[in-house]
C-alpha cells in the first residue's frame, strides 16, 4: 500500500473475529466506493469486492440492515449479520462508528456527522442491534477519526441542535462529534467501557487523514469492518 496507513480497532480484534480499520486515499466516483483506494486495500487484505456493502451516504439518521453485497440506498449506516459481507464506510470529517456484538453475529458500520447524529443516527443502530436480541453488555462500539472538539468550528445553524455538546475556542463555537456518539450510545444503554473513541483527528493529523473542512478534499478515510 505503499504511503498509506492502517488504523486497526484492538477492541475488535477480541471479538469473534470482527475486524475494523481505515485507511486513506481518493474516490473518484462520488457516493460509490468502487475505485482505486478500495480495490487496492482489498487486494492487500486479501478481500474480495463482490463482498463488499456500503450506504450510499446521504446525511440522514437512517440505518439499513442487509443481507446483500453493493450498495444500500437512502442511508448513512449498515447492519449485517451475513458472515462474509464486509462493511465499508467513506469519510472525511465525520466519525466512522463501527459497532459489533461479542458473539459474532451482528456487525455494523455508521457513517456520523452533524446532519446525522441530529437524526439520532447511532441512537437507531444501538436500538436496533437491542431489537434483534444483542444485549447492552455485549455490543461493542469503535469510533475511527474524526475532527476533533477543539478543530470544528460551527455557527449557530449547527450550535442550536447540540446545546450540551458546543464549547468555546477564542470566541468560536466548537463542536464535540464523538462526545455526540457516547452519549447517543450511553443513552441506549451502552456500557461506558464498551465504547472506545478514538482521539485521532482528521484535521490535526492531515498527514495521515483527510479533512475535508480543510480543502474540500475528494479524499476519502475508508472505513472497513469485516468478520
Ligand atoms: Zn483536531
Amino acid at each position: 500500500m505503499g504511503d498509506r496507513y492502517f488504523d486497526t480497532y484492538p477492541s475488535f480484534s477480541r471479538l469473534t473475529g470482527a475486524i475494523a480499520l481505515t485507511s486513506t486515499g481518493t474516490f473518484f466516483d462520488d457516493g460509490i466506493p468502487v475505485q482505486k483506494l478500495t480495490s487496492a486495500v482489498f487486494q492487500k487484505l486479501n478481500l474480495k469486492m463482490e463482498n463488499a456493502v456500503w450506504p450510499v451516504q446521504i446525511h440522514s439518521g437512517t440505518v439499513h440492515f442487509t443481507r446483500n453485497p453493493g450498495p444500500v440506498a437512502g442511508c448513512d449506516g449498515v447492519i449485517t449479520d451475513h458472515d462474509s459481507l464486509i462493511l465499508l464506510l467513506r469519510t472525511a470529517d465525520c466519525v466512522p462508528v463501527f459497532m459489533a456484538d461479542t458473539q459474532g453475529r451482528f456487525r455494523g458500520l455508521i457513517h456520523a456527522g452533524w446532519r446525522g447524529l441530529r437524526q439520532h443516527i447511532v441512537s437507531h443502530a444501538a436500538e436496533f442491534m437491542k431489537e434483534k436480541g444483542v444485549p447492552c453488555s455485549e455490543l461493542i462500539v469503535a469510533t475511527g477519526p474524526s475532527i476533533c472538539r477543539e478543530c470544528y468550528t460551527v455557527k449557530d445553524d449547527v450550535a442550536q441542535y447540540f446545546p450540551d455538546h458546543i464549547g468555546l475556542d477564542d470566541n468560536q463555537m466548537t463542536l464535540d462529534l464523538q462526545g455526540i456518539v457516547r452519549d447517543q450510545l450511553l443513552q441506549s444503554g451502552i456500557p461506558g467501557e464498551n465504547i472506545l473513541l478514538t482521539n485521532r483527528c482528521t484535521l490535526c493529523h492531515t498527514e495521515r487523514y483527510v479533512s475535508y473542512r480543510l480543502n474540500q478534499t475528494h479524499n476519502r478515510l475508508l472505513s472497513i469492518l469485516r468478520k
